[in-house]
């Protein structure tokens, strides 16, 4: 049993020890943070959310009920209004799920992504682009993503949970951080030489074996089987994709392999003109791999039941 906040906060600090940027730079941000709180006024102040202060992941946040004591979760890569009702329904039948967890964000997790998505200036610049050009790509696309989330029903489902009265929270970047580093570390070690190479090492890993069931698993979105790896980039944290004039800089820079979790149509054709390769590990397994990765930490620190619903796979490392 644990308060949902202090699990929150845990999972807060687990992402930030796996974060693609350095400490200091977290620590500048939330310091810059504060600051322009201090300077706020009014209504402005009063519906301020204080747990940016301390938290710099503004895709994970508490939605409902943070004092809630919680033991058994369900977690889920996307909730939705009819998930919390099959969960309603699950507990009528004495299932004793205590809180609900999605992985991609909503309600103000969903209208603040955006601000997640500078990590990936790091992230760039860690596969090789300067970053002076790795900050014009990525504060390009913040801006439309800002603009692209804000007209939707952002309080729907947080809403939905209140009135169920389930205590709700989201935890997107904090997860796909474990994700990155994981896999990074994993295909550095592994050395694959082929694409082929590459998807039989991720497909040794059981989210990805498990993704195979469902037809989406592993799969070559730019590429053949018997090319090379070379170097390899990482589309795994910060948010959402890119745009697509990112990809002429990663070839500039060498990069000949990405390996994302999605890859929308108009960036595949880019990928195909800058002859990087493609693979795409599949989003539900990746999601699922991170999530596993920061849920074991939890259950080894708190006393916690982590039930999969709508396309998370459990699977324990300990
Ligand atoms: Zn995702």
């Amino acid at each position: 049993m644990v308060k949902l906040k202090k699990l929150h906060e845990f999972a807060v600090q687990e992402g930030i020890k796996q974060d693609p940027r350095d400490q200091e730079q977290i620590e500048n941000q939330l310091e810059k943070r504060k600051e322009e709180f201090e300077d706020l006024e009014g209504v402005r102040k009063e519906e301020f959310d204080e747990n940016k202060l301390e938290n710099p992941f503004d895709d994970s946040k508490v939605l409902n009920k943070p004092d809630a004591d919680v033991q058994k979760i369900a977690f889920g890569i996307d909730i939705e209004t009819q998930d919390l009702l099959l969960l309603d329904k699950l507990n009528k039948n004495k299932e004793n799920i205590d809180a609900v967890i999605t992985h991609h964000p909503d309600g103000r997790a969903l209208s603040n992504l955006y601000e997640v998505m500078k990590l990936q200036i790091d992230v760039l610049e860690n596969a090789g682009v300067p970053i002076s050009q790795a900050e014009a790509v990525v504060k390009g696309r913040v801006k439309e993503v800002m603009r692209g989330v804000h007209g939707g029903n952002l309080s729907r489902t947080p809403k939905a949970a209140e009135l169920l009265d389930f205590p709700y929270m989201c935890l997107h970047t904090v997860a796909d951080n474990h994700a990155h580093q994981f896999l990074k570390s994993y295909l550095e070690n592994e050395n694959p030489y082929t694409l082929k190479d590459l998807m039989d090492s991720l497909i040794e890993l059981p989210e990805f074996a498990w993704s195979l069931e469902y037809g989406m698993g592993p799969t070559i979105f730019n590429g053949d089987e018997e090319n090379r790896v070379g170097k390899i980039a990482y589309d795994m944290t910060g948010g959402t994709e890119l745009n697509k004039d990112r990809l002429e800089k990663m070839a500039q820079s060498g990069i000949n392999t990405i390996v994302a979790m999605h890859m929308s149509q108009s960036q595949v054709d880019e990928a195909g003109e800058q002859n990087i390769n493609v693979v795409s590990a599949g989003h539900m397994p990746s999601d699922s791999l991170g999530i596993n990765l920061l849920m074991d930490k939890a259950i080894q620190e708190f006393d916690l039941e982590v039930m999969e619903l709508s396309g998370f796979k459990r699977v324990s490392r300990i």
